[in-house]
């Protein structure tokens, strides 16, 4: 079949086989272009493996440093007329660049919170790899079956305290406009807190201890972000930003298991804004992203996830130094978008964006390829007028 994008919102519901190995061999190439990390991980499980950060991430770990790999993922795979979700598309190209390369690679397909999945994950390590030295953890998800309680549990993206009002960008009709948020109820809270916080992480750490499955010295790192005051409200201050700070309350836990366990260690990774499946959905955020990847490809900063967890693996979890830490323990790559001149750069333009002028004050163009991009479209030397076949299996 003729594979063409189909936007609807902030998703688009087609993906391009092709298109999707082209974007993961870039990433790829990219890796290999830069020096070999020295002192990286051998064994690595990467739980959110398939798209965004966990993706490159998982490229890092193998192309960068070597290692083998298992990668867990939530992802739909082809069915009648229909194609698979752009994770299973490049999982599978990753898998089969990583075994020409020599790595392991496996896959397990299914949802990272639940009990049957972490034993799946636990008998394939066992069975396959020994040990881990490096668990990541970054996964998004809108929401989580618990699986203590089978109570289902649902994210939302809104304020706390109060409704937060802001300009927001359709990405897809390119019209700027007011939204105002209501805030979160309690139980919205507690909710989002249990999807994004660290609970399911720290889950996961202790079933790896109790199987004897972590490598001594093994290291695990998680993704937050902060960003600037104009998206505060809706992130840092709002319900993901509260599920973010149990993110780190379980990243200290885990620092004390992984100290005990050789001297390891855990961190959270304060990472830059980029155009994800994820962040997509986040009201405002599109139209901070288009600003500033316009700022940041002027200064020549810009980065894309493959850039930053390569940065991350290479100057900070793997630097022969060690991480630096900011004043609440965090490491920060996102360091290059929170320069103050780049900041002051986004403020002096947010309140200037209108419908009429977003194509040459932001970088609206800039995003939606890279949008594009996440769904295998637009990539260079791929030719998206052939026939494609969407039923690909997974190995
Ligand atoms: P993404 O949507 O690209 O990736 C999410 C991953 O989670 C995918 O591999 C998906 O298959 C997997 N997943 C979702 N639900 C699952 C489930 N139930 N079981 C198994 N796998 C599941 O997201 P992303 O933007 O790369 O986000 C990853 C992390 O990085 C998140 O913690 C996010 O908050 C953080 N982060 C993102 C940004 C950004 O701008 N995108 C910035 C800083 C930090």
């Amino acid at each position: 079949m003729i594979i063409k994008p189909k936007v609807r919102g902030f998703v688009c519901v087609t993906a391009h086989p092709a298109g999707c190995a082209a974007h993961v061999g870039e990433w790829i190439n990219l890796v290999k272009s830069r020096n070999p990390i020295r002192g990286g991980p051998r064994r690595a499980l990467v739980i959110g493996a398939s798209t965004g950060y966990g993706l490159a991430s998982r490229v890092t770990a193998a192309f960068g440093c070597g290692a083998g790999t298992l990668g867990i993922f939530y992802e739909r795979p082809s069915e009648d007329g229909r194609t698979a979700t752009p994770g299973w598309y490049n999982s599978i190209a990753f898998t089969k660049a990583a075994r020409a390369a020599g790595l392991f690679a496996g896959n397990i397909n299914g949802d990272a919170f639940s009990d049957e999945i972490k034993a799946q994950a636990l008998e394939s390590i066992r069975r396959e790899m020994g040990q881990v030295d490096l668990v990541v953890y970054s996964l998004a998800s809108p929401r989580r079956a618990h699986p203590k309680t089978a109570a289902v549990h649902k994210s939302v993206l809104k304020p706390v305290g109060a409704p937060y009002t802001n300009k927001t960008v359709d990405t897809d009709k390119g019209i700027v406009s007011e939204v105002t948020i209501e805030p979160a109820s309690p139980q919205e809270i507690s909710d989002t807190v249990a999807v994004m916080g660290g609970e399911d992480w720290e889950m996961w750490m202790n079933a790896l201890a109790s199987a004897k499955l972590l490598a001594p010295g093994a290291q695990a790192a998680a993704y937050s972000y902060i960003g600037p005051e104009v998206t505060w409200a809706i992130y840092k201050n709002g319900t993901i930003g509260l599920a973010k700070n149990d993110l780190e309350r379980a990243a200290r836990n885990i620092d004390s298991l992984l100290k005990l366990n050789g001297g390891g260690r855990a961190i959270i990774s304060v990472n830059k804004a980029l155009v994800t499946q994820a962040s997509s959905a986040i009201p405002v955020v599109p139209l901070y992203i288009s600003i500033l990847y316009k700022i940041m490809k002027a200064a020549g900063t810009h980065e894309g996830c493959i850039e930053q967890m390569q940065r991350l693996f290479a100057t900070q979890i793997y630097a022969p130094s060690g991480p630096r830490f900011d004043e609440a323990g965090r490491v920060r790559v996102d360091d290059l978008e929170m320069r103050a001149e780049v900041q002051a750069a986004v403020a002096k333009v947010w309140p200037e964006v209108t419908t009429e002028n977003l194509g040459s004050l932001t970088d609206i163009a800039g995003y939606r390829s890279e949008f594009l991009k996440l769904f295998g479209f637009g990539l260079a030397g791929v030719d998206y007028g052939a026939d494609a076949e969407p039923h690909v299996q997974m190995e």
